[in-house]
């Protein structure tokens, strides 16, 4: 009930589970690794299970889902779990002190990673997590449990603390109270001070396989053929493969692949090249060109693949297969890794300021001459 949240990541659930079920959970946790990868997932699933009034009895290490505990879990209203954030910057220094709205929209936001952890969670304008909270945290972790049993606190992206909440934290990790477990969640673990993540267990959280993630998009409802191409473009994170299905990933994939063929054309091709080019770069959209470069990436693998190992090889676009072997009979003599590296190239020149239009011009001018040359040669 509390792991079946958690997408992917069976080996740290399963160290865990050993630790839960022989009573050697440490009593601090750093969960290192992007959001997208689940690390409040895995954190949330750790508080459930151990709040739940059943698991020590349970074979199955899991939370019951039906106790009392379990069921003010589920919606994060358990007394003995505390998630600490960084809050919006401004007068008030700990959570009670917030403005209505601001509490409103904590609220609403622990509603929703009570549901679904893989949303983002955090408030805007709120980059601190203050001294002022950990004083709060620790008066707390001080009064006798509110609830018998465990008590979890999640402190989420723990290198948002400020030096001075750094220093206090310190102090309380130094003094373990009984049965308080403190997880720190955080992307960049080499931010924390050293004399913290040596006084926790640090468990690294990888990148998610790609089949998770298309799983993981089908069951909340996303067609296979689109789960699969935002799961080659999100790199093991679940948080970016969803920020991508907000993008219209399938109609920019047929404007890239259109730009690949006008460059292939036959005479008169320059003219089209470039206007259709300046379309793209009209944008000044970065972030969309290196998307386009992508798309054509993965497109020129799909060739490839279906070059090595035959028509029905393995490919991400599922739904273009008939496009993909008619691209493969008529450059499949081209050398495709050399033209990859051209990708490359390009990206790495627009990721380094150099200008959309001319990068993407060069590319595809390059990309012409690699695949006609190579036509040339097979027919000569
Ligand atoms: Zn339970």
């Amino acid at each position: 009930m509390s792991w079946n949240s958690v997408v992917g990541q069976h080996s740290t659930i399963r160290l865990l589970q050993h630790a839960i079920a022989h009573d050697r959970m440490p009593h601090a946790l750093v969960l290192s690794g992007e959001d997208g990868y689940g690390t409040l997932a895995v954190a949330l699933a750790v508080a459930r299970c151990m709040t739940c009034e059943n698991v020590t009895t349970s074979a199955s290490l899991d939370a019951c889902g039906t106790c009392h505990s379990c069921i003010q879990a589920s919606t994060l209203q358990h007394p003995n779990i505390k998630l600490v954030c960084a809050l919006p910057s401004g007068k008030a220094d700990v959570e009670s002190e917030l403005a209505p709205d601001v509490l409103d929209e904590l609220a609403h936001q622990l509603r929703t990673i009570a549901e679904d952890p893989y949303e983002a969670f955090g408030l805007a304008d709120a980059t601190q997590i203050r001294i002022s909270q950990i004083r709060e945290l620790k008066r707390e972790l001080a009064m006798s449990a509110a609830q018998a049993g465990w008590r979890v606190v999640i402190i989420h992206h723990a290198d948002e603390m400020t030096v001075e909440a750094s220093n206090a934290f310190l102090k309380t990790l130094e003094e373990p109270h009984h049965q308080v477990l403190l997880i720190l969640t955080t992307a960049s673990p080499e931010r924390l001070l050293q004399t913290i993540t040596s006084r926790c267990q640090t468990i690294t959280l990888s990148p998610l396989d790609d089949d998770d993630v298309v799983t993981a998009l089908v069951e909340q409802g996303v067609n296979a053929n689109e789960a699969a191409i935002v799961a080659s473009f999100a790199e093991g994170n679940l948080a970016t493969a969803r920020s991508y299905l907000n993008e219209d990933l399938q109609a920019e994939r047929a404007e890239a692949i259109d730009l690949l063929r006008t460059a292939l054309r036959g005479k008169g091709f320059r003219g089209d090249l470039v206007e259709a080019v300046a379309n793209q770069a009209d944008k000044r959209d970065r972030r969309r060109a290196l998307r386009t470069i992508r798309l054509l990436a993965l497109w020129l693998r799909d060739v490839q693949s279906v070059l090595l190992a035959g028509a029905e090889a393995p490919i991400v676009n599922i739904d273009q297969r008939e496009a993909v072997q008619k691209f493969a009979a008529g450059f499949g003599s081209a050398d495709l890794v050399h033209a990859l590296d051209l990708l490359e190239t390009a990206a790495r020149d627009i990721r380094r300021n150099v200008s959309v239009q001319l990068t993407l011009l060069t590319m595809l001018m390059d990309l012409r001459s690699l695949f006609h040359s190579a036509v040339k040669t097979a027919s000569a």
